[in-house]
């Protein structure tokens, strides 16, 4: 019998692909959705909710854009050679057979031009080119799950969707959004349903109502509880989860998305290094 919480992992060819920009449009406040097209994106294949491919950025000072070989980023660059600048984003949808070439939606937060890639959204404009790599493995909806509730800020909204989408529609689920601008909720307008509640929380002290909100809700041993966002948001958050309810990694999964103050965060470094993962 498959374990609750299970998740079918599919493995793709790694590869990097050129693209470029075939539109933008605003969907939130801060954020702008862009539709990617390339002739490289044939075969892309992103089938898991929380899926995450690795977009790499023309250089800010020289505009030159460096896309390494597949896994190539992880290697020592050798003096002098021009940087790879990459930052994780969710592949939110991908539309194979469209009429004119296969097309990928990524959605950006717009937070201010003190990222490189916050900034080249901003700006971004039909023809700009970008490359993106991965992903590298696709991971499934967990088994047995009779009930989830989903985390998310602003920039784990279109994991969050892809969420919503993954779930058979009977699965009750609760969403908790803690985001800057109230508008912001009209990223998910049309996902309300019976079997769907969602939440918004806004202003200074939204992380304190959401974990009062997050503390007050059934957790049942098949509830399955996604979180992503800010990762010093997160913290109080997963403690309460694994350590005071003593839910599984596989029953509470968190991902620091970005932290405060810090670029390009490596969400693969433990959340809370004060309590790394066991
Ligand atoms: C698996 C995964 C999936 C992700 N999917 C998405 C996605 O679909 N859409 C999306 O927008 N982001 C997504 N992110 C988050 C994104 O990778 C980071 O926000 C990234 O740091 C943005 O790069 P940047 O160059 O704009 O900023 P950086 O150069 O990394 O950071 C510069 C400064 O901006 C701050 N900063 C970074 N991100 C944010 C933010 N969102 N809000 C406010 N301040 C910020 C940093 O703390 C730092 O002080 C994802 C991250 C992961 C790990």
């Amino acid at each position: 019998m498959t374990e609750v919480f299970a998740r079918e992992r599919t493995m793709h060819d790694l590869q990097t692909r050129r693209v470029q920009v075939l539109r933008t449009a605003a969907i939130a406040p801060k954020m702008v959705r862009i539709t990617l097209g390339g002739e490289d994106l044939t075969g892309f294949s992103a089938v898991g909710p929380a899926d995450h491919v690795k977009v790499f950025f023309p250089d800010p000072e020289t505009g030159v854009l460096t896309i390494p070989e597949p896994g190539g980023f992880r290697k020592p660059r050798a003096e002098g050679a021009p940087a790879i600048i990459l930052r994780d984003y969710t592949p939110f949808a991908f539309r194979g057979d469209a009429e004119s070439g296969p097309e990928l939606d990524i959605d950006f937060v717009l937070h201010g031009d003190h990222g490189v890639a916050a900034a080249w959204a901003a700006q971004a404009k039909v023809g700009d080119k970008l490359g993106i790599g991965g992903p590298r493995a696709s991971l499934g909806v967990p088994a047995g799950v009779d009930s989830a509730i989903l985390v998310a800020d602003e920039s784990a909204l279109p994991a969050a969707t892809r969420w919503l989408q993954a779930f058979d529609a009977s699965v009750p689920v609760t969403g908790l959004f803690f985001v800057k601008d109230a508008d912001t909720s009209a990223y998910l307008d049309g996902h309300n349903s019976e079997t769907r509640e969602l939440r918004w929380f806004t202003g200074v002290d939204r992380a304190s109502k959401l974990e009062a909100t997050l503390r007050a809700l059934p957790i049942g041993e098949r509830t399955f509880v996604f979180l992503a966002g800010e990762a010093n948001t997160l913290i109080p958050l997963r403690r309460y989860l694994r350590r005071e309810l003593g839910l599984s990694k596989a029953q509470a999964d968190v991902h620091g998305y970005w932290k405060q103050g810090e670029v390009a965060l490596d969400h693969h470094a433990p959340l809370d290094p004060t309590d790394p993962e066991d």
